[in-house]
């Protein structure tokens, strides 16, 4: 039998417990009927138009996002906005949203443990322990170690690899002219990380992988301590989470005998689509070659 949404809320509440989330998150049920049946879910990053599009060809009734659809409330949900378009297409077809955002990056497992494992590396502990977990395993990031050392660079084409292929690709902060020892230890962030540079400081790890590294917090972090920064595209650090979710949820239903079946949208929706490297090494913006 195929559970009823309220059954799957239940589940993923114990996955992701709401009480995890920020303060500030909007995260939950966003649209659908708790009584309606689900048989077949479908996990993405964004609730962005294409995949409302994608989870209604996919035939579910239920989408699960890491990223909220609306963060700061809303008065309207008028189908001329972008927003309140998908809030549409989806009541239309019967497809549920479902946000599982910072309770997700917090929980064991959480965001950051699906990052890590997309990358091959040993998590050890979270970046920023949460001190009402008496295991000590949930928590915002993870520190890791890896199994076999790598130069800094060999670490930023490892990522490259494992990750999933974005135009961004990776973007690496360090000294080339004095090159660090191997890299034995990183601490991993999925999503916007640059808050987090004093714990992976303190942490003293040898590298900080995370996402939307800004100049001034990166220029900053490098000067401190010459900590080496890996800057991934946001939406390839959270996109194993999709994997590692849907397989949670997965286990869940068999547990319970529930004819359920989870898809992950492999579609790229990070924002950056283009990325043209420098072709001259003169540094006068807008010199003539
Ligand atoms: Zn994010």
């Amino acid at each position: 039998m195929p559970p009823v949404l309220s059954d799957v809320i239940a589940a993923l509440d114990a996955l992701w417990p709401p009480a995890l989330a920020e303060d500030w998150d909007a995260t939950g049920l966003v649209c659908g009927d708790p009584h309606a049946p689900v048989s077949r879910v479908l996990f993405a990053v964004d609730p962005v138009r294409e995949i409302a599009e994608e989870a209604i060809e996919t035939g579910a009734q239920l989408l699960i996002t890491h990223h909220p659809l609306y963060l700061r409330g809303t008065t309207t949900v008028a189908a001329d906005t972008f927003k309140g378009r998908v809030v549409h297409e989806l009541i239309k077809h019967d497809v549920a949203l479902f946000v599982a955002h910072t309770n997700a990056d917090r929980a064991d497992p959480g965001v950051s443990d699906a990052l890590a494992a997309a990358l091959g590396l040993r998590v050890t502990g979270p970046l920023v322990p949460d001190p009402t977990d008496p295991a000590g395993r949930r928590g915002l990031g993870r520190i890791c170690a890896l199994d076999r050392p790598l130069g800094p660079e060999e670490f930023a084409r490892h990522a490259a690899q494992r990750l999933p292929a974005t135009a961004q690709g990776i973007r690496l902060a360090t000294d080339p002219a004095a090159p660090q020892g191997p890299i034995r230890t990183v601490a991993v962030c999925g999503g916007s990380g640059d808050s987090l540079f004093g714990a992976a400081r303190a942490a003293g790890v040898d590298a900080y992988l995370t996402a939307d590294l800004r100049h001034h917090p990166a220029s900053e972090a490098r000067e401190h301590t010459g900590l080496t920064l890996v800057d991934a595209a946001h939406w390839a650090t959270e996109w194993p989470w999709c994997e590692q979710a849907a397989a949670q949820l997965d286990a869940v239903a068999q547990r319970h005998g529930w004819e359920l079946r989870t898809h992950v949208s492999r579609r790229v929706t990070d924002p950056w689509t283009v990325q043209a490297p420098s072709v001259t090494t003169d540094t006068t913006p807008g010199a003539p070659n």
